[in-house]
């Protein structure tokens, strides 16, 4: 049996970044990185954007590890191979038929495109975004496909559908939700969003739903639960992510949705860490169990994890450390920019209140929580994203405010 001092189950940024953390502080512990995709470290978030799926910009690198750095830095890249079994009392984990024996684990397995549940989703035609090669289908698709049909108001959704629009084809967007992002944006964010889609050809169907996906071997069409039917060569889901934490439950870890972690981003069994979408963590900003699901919190919660495993090995001038971060990330298309930041989960102790309007083209939502500002989401508003996330951070208390806040033209700033 092969042992490790720091094993990491997944290749992400999450669980690269702490295999590089430790890396600067344990020049010999060994290290090992088992990911079930057959590449180095790559960005997911140019995936769904025009340099990738369009090959604007074919310079713009997706690589942001070579396979030497890895050996530069003797950390072994197990990659294409997934572990399935965990012993947390053998503090082993099974990898295809072999066994790995750690001192260390750092659980970052993200998240997994969900699988379309729905009579015909097994034609060809039909597509996911969440790995590379899954966006390589997709940029090989759109060469040659007329008709889309969108399915769901996520980011990936909105993203892919620009690019799609870009490339001619036309687009039908179909969702459940009353109006486009329900709920991360408020109506008039939506509206705002919708205006702009419209305006470039796409056409959405709001609170409809596919019953059949048509065709025979590949994909010719769906129909949805009203009775229309839509005619097209590619499918792209946008339906969310689950969280492939089924093995991790099955070895006795504390999993709701994702695996539970406290600040330090320790699991409930001893020397076993978790970082990255799949953290469900206690936030110590906003005193709340969270999970976050984006680019900049996984690399911090992958640096405070790679800290964290350091200082448990007793590794030179290594300190135990909180994850604290409020996390934010933006989505551009149509001429749009589309920010969220903090928690903007709409919990029944919260309000919401708005800066702005559809008819001005720009809309902010704070999330309120008493009396602070625990989320934002925001459509064209981007310049104060910066305040607002300082808002966040230090709890300002802006009960008093509110009647100033709700002009979009308060300067934000007066209140840091
Ligand atoms: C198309 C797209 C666009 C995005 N755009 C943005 C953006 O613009 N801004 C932003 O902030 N965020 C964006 N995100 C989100 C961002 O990419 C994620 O938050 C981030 O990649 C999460 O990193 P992670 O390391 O936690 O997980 P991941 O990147 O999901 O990495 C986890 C890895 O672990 C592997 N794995 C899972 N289970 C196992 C197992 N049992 N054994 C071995 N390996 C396993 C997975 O296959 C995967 O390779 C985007 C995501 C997508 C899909």
């Amino acid at each position: 049996m092969k042992n490790f001092k720091y094993l990491v189950v997944g290749g992400g940024i999450a669980g690269t970044t702490a295999a590089e953390t430790i890396r600067t502080k344990d020049a010999n512990g060994s290290i090992a990185i088992i990911t079930d995709e057959p590449y180095p470290l790559y960005s997911r978030v140019i995936l769904s954007k025009p340099s990738f799926l369009l090959e604007k910009n074919p310079k713009a690198n997706i690589w942001l590890k070579t396979s030497d750095w890895y050996e530069k830095n003797c950390i072994e890249l197990l990659n294409g191979k997934s572990a399935t079994m965990l012993d947390v009392k053998a503090k082993t984990a099974t990898v295809g038929g072999e066994i790995f024996g750690y001192e260390r684990l750092l659980l970052a397995v993200g998240a997994r495109a969900r699988r379309w549940d729905i009579s015909g989703a097994d034609k060809k035609g039909i597509y996911y975004l969440r790995t590379l090669d899954e966006a390589k289908e997709i940029a090989r698709a759109m060469k040659t496909a007329k008709r889309a049909v969108v399915i769901g108001s996520s980011c990936v959704a909105f993203e892919a559908i620009e690019n799609l629009r870009s490339a001619g084809i036309e687009v039908a967007e179909i969702m459940l939700e009353k109006y486009f992002w329900e709920p991360m944006l408020d109506e008039e964010g939506g509206r705002i969003t919708e205006k702009a889609l419209t305006g470039a050809g796409v056409k959405i169907m709001m609170q409809s739903e596919v019953k059949e996906v048509l065709g025979g071997e590949n994909v010719e069409g769906v129909i949805t639960k009203d009775g229309e039917k839509i005619g097209c060569d590619m499918i792209l889901c946008g339906i969310g992510v689950v969280f492939p934490v089924e093995w991790v439950k099955a070895a006795g870890v504390n999993v709701n949705r994702g695996i539970k972690v406290n600040e330090y981003l320790e699991t409930s069994a001893p020397d076993v860490w978790a970082a990255g979408d799949v953290a469900e963590f206690n936030d110590v900003v906003l005193e709340e169990q969270c999970m976050a699901g984006n680019w900049m919190s996984a690399r911090e919660q992958g640096r405070i994890a790679g800290l964290n495993m350091l200082a448990s090995a007793g590794g030179r001038g290594a300190k135990k450390e909180q994850f604290k971060l409020v996390s934010f990330y933006t989505s551009h298309g149509f001429g749009l920019n589309v920010a969220f930041g903090g928690d903007i989960r709409l919990l029944p102790d919260r309000t919401t209140m708005g800066r702005g309007s559809a008819e001005a083209g720009s809309h902010t939502r704070l999330i309120l929580q008493n009396g602070k500002i625990v989320g934002v989401a925001m459509v064209n508003r981007i310049f104060e994203l910066g305040t607002i996330v300082k808002l966040i951070e230090n709890r300002t208390d802006i009960y008093a405010k509110q009647k100033e806040l709700a002009d979009p033209d308060f300067d934000l700033k007066s209140l840091l």
